[in-house]
């Protein structure tokens, strides 16, 4: 897989936009919950905005999005299926469609659950997974039920190892301070624990994760493995039944 380059622009105090290049002298941003922030990246580097991404309809997700639009008259892509409640789209689009921005090609994958509508959208080997996938959690039920949220975490966890993780938010401290209750005696999880730790006082995101670390760690992704199921009280029951407590039990923690 093409390792594409992404940079990190935090709005809202934890929404990341994530700007990657669609030619020379163009970027593209995913979910610009903000728009002075990116103009500012975008203009200290003398760079143009060829296209947005949505994934999802929440406020913190497209606030920006119509000032980008007109300033740099970007092409805006989002979900068919959100439409009436998504800036104007000049590609909607549906679970499977590949779409060319650019030098770029971008798989769309429908993941509902924390909205009905949720997209992310894969290019090279940058996952860019909104409000669906956090590293060491995901994202709340708004919308979807727990059946879904596991469905679409699964159609994640069959993407290559060596993806990247570029989630919506810097969340990664707050889940491991549930994970590392859940599962004190998890040596990735305590690793991953120090790591971002020693990030976030840097002021450094912590973000992109491998899906191969993911995958090892995150408990989310793990509902159909008997440890977790055993954790939570549920051995034998199916990992649909595992994930719904699990995301119940993670609502309680705040
Ligand atoms: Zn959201
Ligand atoms: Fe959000």
């Amino acid at each position: 897989m093409e390792t594409i380059p992404v940079t990190p622009v935090l709005v809202r105090q934890d929404n990341y936009v994530w700007l990657f290049p669609t030619a020379p002298d163009q970027m593209a941003a995913v979910d610009p919950g903000e728009a002075e922030p990116v103009m500012a990246f975008l203009d200290r580097h003398d760079l143009g905005l060829s296209h947005i991404l949505i994934t999802h309809h929440h406020s913190d997700h497209i606030a920006g999005v119509e000032p980008l639009r007109q300033r740099y008259q970007a092409r805006v892509t989002g979900a068919a299926a959100d439409r009436h409640r998504l800036p104007t789209l000049d590609h909607a689009v549906v679970d499977g469609d590949r779409l060319s921005l650019g030098d770029q090609s971008v798989t769309v994958m429908a993941t509902p659950g924390h909205t009905l509508g949720h997209v992310v959208y894969q290019v090279g080997d940058a996952l860019f997974s909104g409000d669906t996938l956090f590293p060491a959690g995901c994202g709340r039920l708004f919308e979807g039920s727990a059946g879904q949220m596991w469905h679409s975490l699964q159609k994640l966890m069959a993407l290559p190892d060596d993806c990247r993780l570029f989630a919506g938010h810097e969340y990664t401290l707050l889940n491991l301070g549930f994970v590392r209750i859940l599962e004190p005696d998890h040596q990735a999880i305590t690793d991953f624990w120090q790591q971002a730790q020693q990030q976030v006082r840097q002021g450094l995101p912590t973000l992109p994760v491998a899906l191969a670390q993911e995958k090892q760690l995150n408990p989310f992704l793990r509902c159909h493995q008997p440890d977790i199921a055993q954790r939570l009280g549920l051995a034998g029951q199916s990992a649909e039944v595992v994930f719904a407590a699990l995301r119940e039990r993670r609502n309680q923690h705040y």
